[in-house]
């Protein structure tokens, strides 16, 4: 017998739809909680059925959670290192046609078929962010089938996030294998970073913007000369070091954080660059009010902020601060300038962040056009079922 279908759950008479149409989570109150149900150690690998007994699939059962069944299979494939090991490969073929180097977001949790698990290449390092009890006691399996696929030096276990707690997950950050003594290099369309992966931001770099820096520096050159660019929030320069690379005559990159500006300022180094860049440690909000007071004009403005929406009670006031967002970057926009407007909020979804932006245009009275508007790119896949996993969100506007 395999070892899926070792534990047993009934799901309440009606509860299956959900699951049967697709959808890969079960809700703690869609499931028969029996008292021995309750008793299993979170991220116990379950088979699941209806309440008249057919079979849904088998995965992860956590019954502390609120997402108390994470699906894997919905077949009688045991939930196994072998079925990580095929998961994990799909995950890297669909990489390697999408990518020629090897950086960029190789797992990305259900759209993978692996709940719970995201995982960043850094060349030969990976970095592992585990999310779910299940995927947790799967540590082992995980990095055998990175192993297998991708052969690291060293993997960062990065198991910090908000999210692990309602998983009753410790937080933890762990390297496995070679740790890199210093920042390591990533290359992304092109331009050479730096990136402090297990003290900087989330698991040390966003491949998520890869096509929208790209997009976005197609407008670094303001006609045949070098336009200007304000990179808000810039972290380690992802958006204003290639706006820089593809011409810009000189590019402001803000942040409140020394370290990643320290960072940044090598890789414009790095990218021979340097001269046309420059790095101003600040809140990007006073930013915008001093240069809107000093009249400031920018080519491009770019402004992609950590999420102001940190849980579902802050949704009103969190989607009021992209508004405010840009109704301060719109003046900061010379006329047929381009803005870039960013959300990484989960909650936020791209009709209420297009509402935002739409507001806080008409706030600064200016009028203009949405060229491309979007999401991550392709190696951030979205679950069919799960439209909310889709977080990021971006609008490029002209304005004029
Ligand atoms: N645009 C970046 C990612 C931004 S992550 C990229 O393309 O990679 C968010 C960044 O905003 C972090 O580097 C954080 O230090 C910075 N930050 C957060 N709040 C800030 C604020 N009020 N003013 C300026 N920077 C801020």
């Amino acid at each position: 017998m395999s070892e899926s279908a070792a534990v047993e759950l009934r799901l309440q008479p009606g509860r299956h739809k959900r699951a049967r149409a697709g959808h890969p989570w079960i809700f703690s109150n869609e499931i028969d909680m029996t008292a021995a149900a309750k008793a299993l150690p979170p991220g116990t690998i379950a088979a699941f059925r209806e309440a008249g007994g057919a079979p849904l699939g088998a995965g992860f059962f956590n019954p502390h959670s609120l997402i108390a069944g994470r699906l894997m299979t919905r077949d009688a494939a045991p939930v196994d290192r072998a079925l990580i090991e095929r998961r994990v490969n799909a995950a890297l073929a669909l990489r390697t046609r999408l990518f020629e180097a090897p950086f960029y977001r190789l797992i990305h949790s259900e759209a993978d078929g692996l709940p719970g698990l995201i995982v960043d290449r850094y060349g030969d390092v990976a970095v592992v962010e585990i999310n779910a009890a299940g995927m947790e006691r799967m540590t082992e399996d995980i990095l055998a089938a990175l192993d297998a696929a991708i052969a690291p030096k060293a993997v960062l276990l990065k198991n910090d996030g908000p999210a692990r707690a309602q998983e009753g997950l410790p937080s933890e950050v762990a390297w496995r294998g070679e740790a890199p003594t210093g920042p390591i290099e990533i290359v992304e369309n092109g331009v050479r970073f730096l990136a402090d992966l297990a003290g900087g931001q989330k698991t040390g770099w966003f491949y998520d913007h890869r096509a929208n820096r790209a997009l976005t520096a197609r407008f670094a050159k303001a006609g045949a000369r070098g336009g200007r660019v304000l990179d808000l929030f810039s972290y380690l320069g992802g958006f204003g070091i290639q706006a820089a690379a593809a011409g810009a005559s000189h590019v402001v990159m803000v942040d409140r954080s020394q370290p990643a500006l320290d960072l940044a300022a090598r890789a414009a180094a790095l990218n021979g660059v340097a001269e046309r860049c420059s790095f101003t440690r600040a809140y990007a909000f006073d930013v915008m009010e001093s240069y809107a007071v000093g009249g400031e004009r920018f080519d491009v403005v770019i402004a992609d902020p950590p999420a102001f929406v940190k849980s579902r009670k802050d949704l009103a006031a969190g989607a009021r601060g992209y508004r405010k967002m840009v109704r301060l970057a719109a003046p900061l926009v010379a006329p047929g300038g381009i803005l870039f407007a960013a959300s990484c909020s989960h909650h936020v979804d791209a009709a209420m962040f297009a509402d935002e932006v739409r507001h806080g245009l008409a706030d600064a009275r200016r009028d203009g056009r949405i060229l491309f508007a979007g999401g991550a790119g392709p190696d951030h896949p979205v679950h069919p079922f799960l439209p909310e996993s889709a977080y990021l969100k971006f609008q490029l506007l002209q304005l004029d």
